[in-house]
């Protein structure tokens, strides 16, 4: 069975990674004569964003999508530029090393991807497609040994079996541990993944995380691990962080929210799981699609689909505050700072 870590609050392992106030906003192209008069929008595809995640410790971002989630990751992982806000992988800021720098401490981030089709080189066999990152990196120093290692990580047993096959020649769940053979022959401190089981047939999901989950816990990874599934968050992450529409609206560990979600973004995601819900039951109270990003309602951006919103939460936009034990909530309801 899936377990979650247990992180001790009174004696915390080092900080690996924290985020602060990250925002990712893209420019609305209006044409040259809105650009001259200044008129350039944004659309806000990450704002105020901040979270931190402990060695050995999952966070679970959740969220529907179109909800900035694969934005954060790529930022992390230096495919997009933040446009504000800091990263402190280790106490260093990813956002101003210098290219040298960041090429080096990147080497210990790594990603597994959501599409295992699309992720892996057609053309490529495994033992290639395990390799390339340290060719890439020039940690070519026994490669034969660290491709075989992480092949056997991944599972794919036996593993010469699989050395020369080409990615037509596997299934879905072997192509994506492929994948996360290829992210482990790096060796690396943090791995992101990327809705990493949403490509796989059902059956083959729970396999897959119960690979990463014992991987986790034998080689004392730290994940972010990216989701849409809250039935997923909840058995892989030891804290989730809910997002909407860019921003985080309600964060702590999985056990806590699970047992009693605050925001009502949260408490909606977990009506329509009818295990998780705290009754027992689900129904869906959440209702609309996810507005457009460029279009950001006021207020607080939940307002419209909202069941519990209030005249003021037109416009009233609530920050992420600390509310004790180590969570935090974005909304006027739950605010001790917003009057009533
Ligand atoms: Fe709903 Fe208002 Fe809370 Fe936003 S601030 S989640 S609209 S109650």
């Amino acid at each position: 069975m899936i377990m979650n870590n247990i992180i001790s609050l009174e004696n915390p392992p080092e900080m690996l990674l924290e985020v602060k106030n990250l925002k990712k906003y893209f420019e609305k192209n209006h044409g040259l004569i809105d650009t001259l008069l200044g008129k350039t929008e944004y659309v806000k595809a990450v704002d105020q964003v901040r979270f931190s995640i402990r060695k050995g410790e999952t966070l679970c971002l959740v969220g529907e999508s179109g909800c900035g989630k694969t934005t954060i990751a790529k930022i992390l992982l230096g495919l997009l530029q933040a446009t504000e806000g800091e990263i402190l992988y280790k106490g260093e800021d990813l956002t101003k090393c210098v290219p040298k720098r960041f090429k080096e401490l990147r080497t210990k981030i790594q990603m597994i991807f959501q599409d295992p089709y699309a992720s892996l080189d057609p053309r490529a066999t495994v033992y290639d497609s395990v390799a390339e990152p340290l060719e890439v990196n020039g940690l070519t120093h026994n490669k034969h040994e660290k491709v075989m290692a992480a092949l056997e990580l991944a599972k794919l047993l036996p593993v010469e079996k699989y050395l020369y096959k080409y990615p037509h020649q596997l299934s879905g769940g072997e192509r994506q541990r492929v994948g996360v053979a290829t992210a482990l022959v790096m060796n690396p401190d943090f791995v992101i993944a990327d809705e990493p089981t949403s490509m796989l047939d059902v059956s083959v999901q729970a396999n897959l995380l119960s690979l990463l989950q014992d991987l986790k816990r034998k080689n004392n990874l730290t994940m972010l691990f990216i989701t849409h599934n809250l039935s997923v968050a909840y058995v892989f992450g030891d804290r989730l962080a809910i997002m909407y529409l860019g921003r985080i609206v309600e964060m702590g560990t999985t056990e806590i929210i699970k047992n009693e979600p605050l925001h009502p973004y949260t408490k909606a995601l977990f009506s329509v799981v009818p295990r998780l819900h705290p009754d027992g039951h689900g129904k869906t109270i959440l209702e609309g699609d996810i507005p457009d990003a460029s279009h950001i309602p006021s207020g607080c951006p939940f307002h419209p689909r909202c069941p519990e919103a209030q005249e003021r939460c037109q416009t009233i936009v609530p920050e992420l505050e600390e509310i004790g034990n180590e969570r935090q909530v974005a909304c006027i309801l739950v605010s001790k700072m917003i009057p009533v």
